[in-house]
Parts: C-alpha cells; sequence; structure tokens
C-alpha cells in the first residue's frame, strides 16, 4: 500500500505555528486516566541511553528503514538521485548523502521507508483529535502530550490545551522535567490538568552519564512543582522507569523513594522495562547498541519487579 501523503514536508522549516510530531496515537490506555490520544512531539533535551522512543530523540525530521517490511523491489533504490539508499551499505541508507526529499518514501510500497516526524499546526492537530472525542467523554479520558519533550514547544501546546479545555477534554502532560520553571507555570501550568513527571537517577553524575545532563533544575523543577500542586490540588504524579543495571538498583530506588517522601509524595508510578525500544534503533540509523548492557537485552521478570517495588512500602504503586 503506497504510504498517505504526508500533512508536513520534510522541506519545511520549523515555525512558532507548528511543532515537530512523529505520532498521534489514538486509544490508549497506558498514558493516564481513561482512554486517550497521545500526542507525540519530536525532540528532547536528555538522551537517556534506553530512551524507549529513540526515534523522539532527534528534533528534526528523519527518514525510517524497516527491513522487515521491504520487499526488495529497488523502487526507491531507482527513484533517489543522491544514491543515498545502496544494498552494499550495511545500513541500506547513507545518511550523510540523504537530502530527506522522501521521493524513497512515495514509491515504496509496504511501508519499509517512511518519514518520522511532520510539521503540524495546531489546527491540524486538533483535526485528527477530534474524532475521539466521544472515547474521551464516556471513559474520563482525554489527551496527553508526550514524546520527546512536549514542553520543548512551550507557546504551541499552551495553545493546544487551551483549545482543548475550551472544547471540554481534559489534558495531561508528560515531562522529563528539564525545562524552564518560570516559563512552564506561565503558559502550560494553568492549561493543564495533570502532570507526569520522570524522576530516573537521583545521583547527578550517573545522570548525566546515562541521561546526557545533569539533574539539579530537574529535581529543583520537581521540588517546587510539588510545592505549588500540593496548594492548589492540581495532580503531579512522579514516574520511575526501571531500568536494569541503571535505574533499578537498590541505591537509586531507596534515593528516589526517600526523596518522593521529602516531597509530600504518597503515589508513585513504576514503569517496567520493556526491551523491544533496541528494534527501533536500527530503523533510524543509531548506532547505539546494547552490547555492554546484557541486563537490558531481556524483559524483567516478576520477582525483579516486587524487589524494586518493595523500595516503595507505603506509597501507593501504580
Ligand atoms: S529521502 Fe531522498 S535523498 Fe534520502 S534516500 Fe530517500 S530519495 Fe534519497
Ligand atoms: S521501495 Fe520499499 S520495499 Fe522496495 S526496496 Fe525500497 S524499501 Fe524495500
Amino acid at each position: 500500500m503506497r504510504s498517505e501523503k504526508p500533512m508536513g514536508l520534510a522541506t519545511e522549516k520549523p515555525s512558532q505555528d507548528k511543532a515537530l510530531i512523529f505520532e498521534i496515537k489514538g486509544n490508549s490506555l497506558d498514558d493516564g486516566p481513561g482512554i486517550r490520544t497521545v500526542v507525540f512531539f519530536k525532540g528532547c533535551p536528555l538522551s537517556c541511553f534506553w530512551c524507549h522512543n529513540p526515534e523522539s530523540m532527534n528534533a528534526r525530521i528523519e527518514l525510517s528503514y524497516d527491513r522487515k517490511e521491504c520487499i526488495g523491489c529497488d523502487s526507491c533504490i531507482d527513484v533517489c538521485d543522491k544514491g543515498s539508499l545502496r544494498r552494499d551499505d550495511p545500513s541500506f541508507i547513507t545518511r550523510s548523502s540523504c537530502t530527506l526529499c522522501m521521493k524513497c518514501v512515495e514509491v515504496c510500497p509496504g511501508g519499509a521507508l517512511s518519514q518520522v516526524g511532520r510539521y503540524l499546526s495546531v489546527e491540524e492537530v486538533l483535526k485528527k483529535i477530534v474524532v475521539d472525542l466521544p472515547f474521551f467523554t464516556t471513559s474520563g479520558g482525554g489527551v496527553t502530550l508526550s514524546g520527546g519533550e512536549p514542553t520543548l514547544y512551550m507557546p504551541y501546546i499552551s495553545n493546544l490545551m487551551r483549545q482543548l479545555r475550551h472544547m471540554g477534554v481534559s489534558t495531561l502532560i508528560e515531562t522529563c522535567g528539564l525545562f524552564n520553571l518560570e516559563t512552564f507555570m506561565e503558559l502550560c501550568y494553568p492549561v493543564c490538568d495533570l502532570i507526569y513527571f520522570d524522576i530516573k537517577l537521583l545521583d547527578a553524575q550517573e545522570h548525566k552519564k546515562f541521561c546526557g545532563a545533569t539533574n539539579d533544575m530537574i529535581l529543583k523543577n520537581f521540588i517546587q512543582l510539588s510545592r505549588t500542586c500540593a496548594e492548589e490540588k492540581k495532580h503531579l504524579l512522579p514516574r520511575v522507569p526501571l531500568i536494569p543495571g541503571i535505574t533499578a538498583t537498590e541505591r537509586n530506588l531507596t534515593a528516589i523513594a526517600s526523596f518522593l517522601r521529602e516531597t509530600g509524595h504518597e503515589k508513585v508510578e513504576l514503569l517496567p522495562y520493556n526491551p523491544l525500544w533496541s528494534e527501533k534503533l536500527e530503523k533510524i540509523g543509531s548506532r547505539r547498541t546494547l552490547d555492554d548492557h546484557a541486563p537490558m537485552k531481556t524483559w524483567m521478570d516478576r520477582d525483579d519487579l516486587n524487589r524494586c517495588r518493595a523500595m516503595f512500602s507505603g506509597f501507593e504503586i501504580i
């Protein structure tokens, strides 16, 4: 089947009125209360080693190649005038010469090649979301802004959430916490109903090593937001990704549990590890490999999960 004509072209430049979005997914039961539509923004100030959406990290449009979907018709090779697609290249795409013209995507019959990320206006996003309104009403759901990191686009998401709230739709932001708090409080806080805030590693150096930046601003933002949300009875949920050998250690989880107690939290979401993310790396030409991180190659078993849960005694665990 020929791929759908993209709404935002790869050649389009970023603008204040548009944000780079890589997926809008309806019928989600995993990203907040009820049935939700999730808008995934592309680009993140962190670069977590285990990122479950590696296609979200780069704030640029990318070309994805799924080897398993390729039927070997070579239509893409014929249409690429840059010679960037070659069978003798192990990764198939020579990204250094690719201009992201997306001509190959247009001719690929099975969707093995696809464009990751499109610049969409708020109106275009709302048009896609509006069909899901009946599900929100019946399930107590709404719209979740995820990523990547939605706060990279604060004026845009502020406008989007304001319009959703006018339509009676509940709004939720999932964030890594690395943002300018003043701008967040001015633009985003007043128009979001729920905030899901990731706390990954409490040690600053480990955070820098595995997430690409220290956690000072993240923790400061969390402490301040915890106070404000408690005073104003807004829902702020801390979430901890359980990454074998990295975040899911006794030392880290015990430290996070103490930090959450000190900041007045009684509820936490623990996100179990899913190793399937690594299959996405090859599609976008990432050189990252799990070869030095054997525990990350398998699912977390029930005993490990229970050991992690035990560190949060007294908490309501989601
Ligand atoms: S996007 Fe354009 S330049 Fe890049 S591989 Fe496809 S056809 Fe070639
Ligand atoms: S056009 Fe698509 S299916 Fe055909 S060779 Fe290229 S990637 Fe494979």
